[in-house]
C-alpha cells in the first residue's frame, strides 16, 4: 500500500504528545536514540470515556504481549488499534501500569519527578480533552520478561535507533505517546530519550 507521511513529530525525552487519527491512517512511533520504552494511549476520538483497555485486549487475542497483527480493543471491546508493522526486536509490555507520581514516591525520589500519567493529561490539553482515567498503556519497545516461577523481570528496552512500529487505527481515535521518564528502574538503561511520531495516509 502506498502511503504518504502527513506530520512528523518529535517527542521530547520525559514527554508526550497527543495525535488524532482517523479510521484507516497510521501512526509510527521511532526510537530515535534506542534503549526508550514509549507508553501509548487510545481514546474514541467522540466519546473519550472509551479507551485501549490492555485487560480486555488480553482477553481477546489470548496473548500476555502483542505481536505483529495484534488488534487492540477497548474497555467496550471494539477494535481501536492494529500493530501492522514492527522493526524493533518485538518486545512490547501489556502487563504493566504508566509510571505515576506515586510510583516516583514508592521509589524515593519524591512525587514532581515527571510521569507517563502526568504526560497523557498534559498531552491533551491542547485538544481540549480531559479524561478521568489513566488505562492501563500499550509499553512499545518496553522488554517484561514473565519468569517460570510467576515472578517479572524489568529489562531494558533492546531497540537500536531507528527502530519502530506502526500501528493503523480501526476507529477515529486519540493516541497519546509518551516518551517514559523513568530512570529508576532500569527500563530506560538510566536514560530517557526522545520518540519520534509520524502520521501516514493512505494514497488515494
Ligand atoms: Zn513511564
Amino acid at each position: 500500500m502506498t502511503m504518504r507521511s502527513s506530520s512528523l513529530v518529535v517527542v521530547p525525552a520525559r514527554e508526550g504528545r497527543a495525535f488524532p487519527l482517523s479510521a484507516g491512517q497510521r501512526i509510527q512511533i521511532s526510537d530515535v536514540e534506542g534503549g526508550q520504552v514509549g507508553d501509548v494511549f487510545a481514546f474514541v476520538r467522540d466519546n473519550p470515556t472509551e479507551y485501549h483497555s490492555a485487560a480486555h485486549t488480553r482477553a481477546h487475542v489470548d496473548r500476555l504481549f502483542p505481536t505483529l497483527g495484534e488488534q487492540f480493543v477497548t474497555d467496550r471491546r471494539r477494535p481501536i488499534l492494529t500493530l501492522a508493522e514492527d522493526s524493533s526486536p518485538g518486545h512490547h509490555d501489556l502487563l504493566i501500569p504508566a509510571c505515576d507520581p506515586a510510583r516516583y514516591a514508592a521509589l524515593g525520589v519524591g512525587d514532581s519527578h515527571p510521569s507517563c500519567a502526568e504526560n497523557l493529561h498534559a498531552a491533551l490539553v491542547p485538544l481540549g480533552v480531559s479524561v478521568d482515567v489513566v488505562p492501563q498503556p500499550i509499553n512499545v519497545f518496553m522488554y517484561v520478561q514473565v519468569n517460570t516461577d510467576g515472578t517479572l523481570s524489568w529489562l531494558p528496552a533492546p531497540t537500536r535507533a531507528g527502530d519502530a512500529v506502526v500501528f493503523e487505527a480501526a476507529l477515529d481515535c486519540i493516541v497519546v505517546v509518551s516518551a517514559c521518564p523513568q530512570d529508576v528502574v532500569g527500563i530506560n538503561g538510566g536514560r530517557p530519550t526522545p520518540l519520534a511520531v509520524e502520521l501516514f495516509d493512505t494514497a488515494g
